[in-house]
């Protein structure tokens, strides 16, 4: 039974799926218009959780992603410039070498991490007539109004317009564009826009964006569509509506996921998906981390100081997904650390021969087995709770009552949602068959209860630089400098 703490609700619920056995999972994307940042990189880890968390728990999966290669404004409140444009500017290329390189980059990166590519990558530029189909349809049901300079959603329409933030819109009716005005002093705003909030469809190419390089035609002229209209075209087309899990960072609550909401469910008047999952931040010492504040990390800069970017993965997992984190240095050489003995772990386990296993303790050490799976099987679907999963996997690797094979098994089982590649590892040197050989006479000698002889046979395997220790389905041997 999976539960999943779901925004909407502000409660944790059991996880129903629309249909049985599948899941409809849409997981908003970057903006490709520089590097995702380790910040980024965190939100994505937690959504690549919950994918590998419904497999285990024997759902299929559909996961789409957008790419935001047009329309998303420097500020999400509509303002400044198309982040695409900017960094264009930035690098002498056009938006679209500018979004095909920064895509690239960021698909390097999830590969880098472990996380899954998701089934789906859906470049907002590829769904445009699904847009201007959408805005449409906004039009025909009276939430959509047309100004001289874009297309805006009047959120006065929609009822419950701040149901995803538990923000009461209605009493902040007052607050009518009346100004012209808004956040910083050299930013002049759409004078015939009717409410603050309200949130543009289309930018038409006129006036600040007189220029723009991305557009195509509409009904209402030449432009580019606003950031939000994407991810309700784009789901919409590829899970249908209402589908099952949507995700983002908690920065997308009260504006991005709230106006897909507003959108979607106006254009046809049914819930956009079921359960609202959201990632904390991952901040600096000094704050949030953020492109726009320069204040970031890449997973190329980790690389510059050679960690390896699973440590990354490993340092993300160490908190739960609804909890702050704050990234220093010093934190992730731990997380680093922690990861390598882990995987000397698993290369020790893989070469670990299991010499005349005892038939009769097996069933002892089963039931040891099934509550380690259990325990990190509930900690999973307690609505993600890795923390408690690692700490199930530390356990399950120090303890002396599971053979080797059992704790090989139950990392290998554990990785396949944890995602640090320990099925790559490489097993250690193997035991060579002199030394086995040894430790078969020693155990011959110990089930005679000749221990003397046996005691006098292990410490001629101590002196070779081996160890051997008698786990319950019979002894282990390891070369003495791969003990975790
Ligand atoms: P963007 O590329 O800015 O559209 O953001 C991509 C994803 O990263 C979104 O889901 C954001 O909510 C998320 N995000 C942005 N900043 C942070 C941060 N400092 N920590 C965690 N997630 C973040
Ligand atoms: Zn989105």
């Amino acid at each position: 039974m999976l539960k999943l703490y779901n925004t909407l609700t502000r409660k944790k619920e059991i996880f129903r799926p629309l249909v049985k056995g599948k899941v409809g999972l849409y997981t908003c994307g970057p903006t490709v218009y520089h590097y995702a940042h380790i910040g980024n990189l965190r939100t994505y880890i937690f959504e690549d959780i919950l994918e590998r968390a419904l497999t285990r728990n024997g759902y299929e999966v559909k996961r789409v992603m957008n790419v935001t290669d047009v329309g998303h404004l420097t500020s999400d409140a509509d303002l400044g410039e198309d982040k695409l444009e900017k960094g264009a500017k930035r690098e002498k290329k056009s938006p679209w070498d500018t979004a095909k390189f920064y895509t690239k980059a960021f698909l390097a990166d999830l590969k880098k991490l472990n996380i899954k590519k998701p089934e789906c990558v859906a470049p907002a530029t590829k769904y445009v007539s699904e847009q201007i189909g959408l805005i449409e349809r906004l039009f025909a049901r009276g939430y959509a109004y047309e100004t001289p300079q874009a297309v805006y959603f009047d959120i006065s329409k929609f009822a419950n317009y701040g149901k995803l933030s538990n923000t009461n819109y209605a009493n902040r009716k007052a607050r009518m564009n009346t100004s012209g005005r808004h956040g910083r002093a050299e930013v002049v705003e759409d004078p015939k826009k009717r409410h603050r909030e309200d949130f543009a469809l289309w930018f038409k190419r006129v006036e600040r964006f007189k220029h723009h390089i991305m557009h195509w035609s509409s009904p209402w002229g030449l432009g580019f569509p606003g950031w939000h209209i994407e991810c309700s075209a784009i789901s919409s087309a590829l899970l249908g509506q209402p589908f099952d899990i949507h995700t983002g960072g908690v920065d997308h609550i009260a504006v991005h996921h709230t106006n897909e909401i507003a959108q979607s469910e106006g254009a046809y008047g049914k819930p956009l998906a079921r359960y609202w999952m959201h990632g904390e931040f991952l901040n600096m010492s000094g704050g949030k981390m953020a492109k726009s504040s320069g204040a970031f990390v890449t997973l190329a800069d980790m690389e510059k100081k050679r960690f390896d970017p699973l440590a990354y993965r490993y340092f993300v997992l160490g908190a739960h997904y609804r909890t702050p984190l704050t990234f220093t240095w010093t934190a992730l050489h731990g997380a680093a650390n922690a990861l390598e003995k882990l995987k000397r772990i698993v290369a020790t386990l893989k070469a670990t021969p299991q010499i005349n296993a005892n038939k009769k303790t097996r069933t002892s050490t089963d039931k040891i087995y099934r509550s380690y799976m259990k325990r990190f099987n509930e900690a999973i679907a307690d609505d993600l709770n890795t923390p408690r999963a690692l700490a199930a996997l530390w356990s399950a690797a120090n303890d002396a009552k599971l053979t080797s094979k059992e704790k090989l098994a139950l990392l290998l089982s554990y990785d396949e949602v944890l995602g640090f590649g320990f099925k790559e590892v490489r097993k250690s040197a193997p035991v060579p068959p002199s030394i086995l050989k040894l430790v078969e006479e020693r155990e011959l000698y110990r089930r005679n209860k000749q221990f003397d002889k046996a005691d006098t046979l292990r410490a001629r395997v101590d002196g070779l630089g081996y160890t051997i220790a008698d786990a319950p389905s019979g002894p282990e041997v390891r070369k003495e400098n791969s003990k975790s």
